[in-house]
């Protein structure tokens, strides 16, 4: 397999590929490899400029589990070479504050969320178990307006609706109904099965002149791409298979057709992920996504499949 670097740089999205180091256990099990990496130019450069310029923006990374998804995103937190794409951008946003000027005004805040299922979870909510109350299982209105009370208690005098629900605003800005912004980080165990999505909305206002500038960039984390187009998929259930396959090619066709240019109708509908993204993506928001692989001959064909899905030549 030969993968090389697609680039829509002018259409705001890139492409591109990152494969892992062989691991411990491809290495014991002697496997080859087949991946052959065609670019002098290893490094690559993420939305993070334009993000702080005001730019929306999403990072997302795409790729059979093991493929290196959650170290590009996260990485070893401990170890600073080691750092993935998420305390990089924080650290990139942090300096950006400390060197802009006294008369600039910051607001941040991240919210960290995981679809499963088509359903919105708050991964930084004091509500556990958010997932498992539903409003059609609530009966009756006076039942529903209890529990609303006590949810509004239990949180400070937010009503909180389950699962959460994707609104627009006036402005037409995306947001989740009831979702905690926090300005903390949260380490929590990602599941294959779920996109975890994590979102910094960053406010700036220039005290001189009054302008403001609002911008979000959504750092995503997608569920196992091994899943796609196999019924019988290993470990995850019809259920859990048939919803991320569900998203994911929603995901692709929302890019092809952003990435054509010239279509009207972008289907941003069809799955919550693509809903949740709509306004970071197309339009004049960057967009990367990297495509994660093993260079591993036994995990060939989830590579050229995953390569495939969008584009890249493999
Ligand atoms: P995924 O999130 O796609 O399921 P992980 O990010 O958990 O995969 O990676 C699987 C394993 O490979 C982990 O043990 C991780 O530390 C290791 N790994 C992934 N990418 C790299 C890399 N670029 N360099 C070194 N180790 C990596
Ligand atoms: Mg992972």
């Amino acid at each position: 397999v030969l993968l090389t670097h697609s680039d829509e740089v002018e259409r705001g999205i890139s492409v591109l590929c990152r494969i892992r180091p062989l691991s411990p256990k491809e290495i014991r099990e002697r496997s080859d490899v087949c991946v052959q990496v065609n670019s002098d130019n290893k490094g690559v450069d993420i939305v993070v400029d334009d993000y702080l310029e005001g730019y929306n923006g999403t990072i997302l990374t795409y790729g059979q589990t093991g493929s290196g998804k959650t170290y590009t995103m996260e990485g070893e937190i401990e170890d600073m070479e080691k750092r993935g794409l998420l305390p990089r951008m924080i650290c990139a946003v942090f300096d950006y504050m400390e060197r802009s000027g006294e008369h600039m005004q910051f607001m941040i805040q991240v919210q960290f969320l995981e679809i499963y299922n088509e359903k919105i979870r708050d991964l930084l909510s004091p509500e556990k178990d958010n997932l498992k109350e539903n409003g059609a299982e609530r009966g009756s209105r006076k039942d529903q307006q209890q529990q609303q009370q006590q949810e509004m208690r239990s949180t400070g005098g937010r009503p909180l609706s389950f699962p959460l629900k994707i609104r627009e605003d006036k402005t037409g800005g995306i947001y989740v109904e009831g979702a905690t912004s926090h300005y903390i980080t949260t380490e929590l165990e990602a599941s294959s099965r779920s996109h975890s999505i994590f979102i910094v909305t960053l406010e700036q206002t220039n005290t001189l002149d009054g302008s403001r500038k609002k911008s979000k960039l959504f750092m995503v984390d997608l569920a196992g791409s091994e899943t796609v187009k196999k019924t019988g998929a290993e470990g995850a259930t019809l259920k859990e298979a048939q919803h991320i396959n569900k998203s994911l090619s929603a995901l692709s066709n929302v890019i092809f057709a952003l990435s054509e240019g010239k279509a009207t109708h972008i289907p941003y509908r069809d799955s919550k992920l693509t809903r949740l993204l709509q306004e970071a993506l197309g339009g004049n928001c960057r967009t990367a996504l990297i495509i994660n692989c093993s260079p591993a001959k036994i995990n060939e064909s989830e590579s050229v499949i995953a390569s495939k899905d969008f584009e890249i030549e493999a």
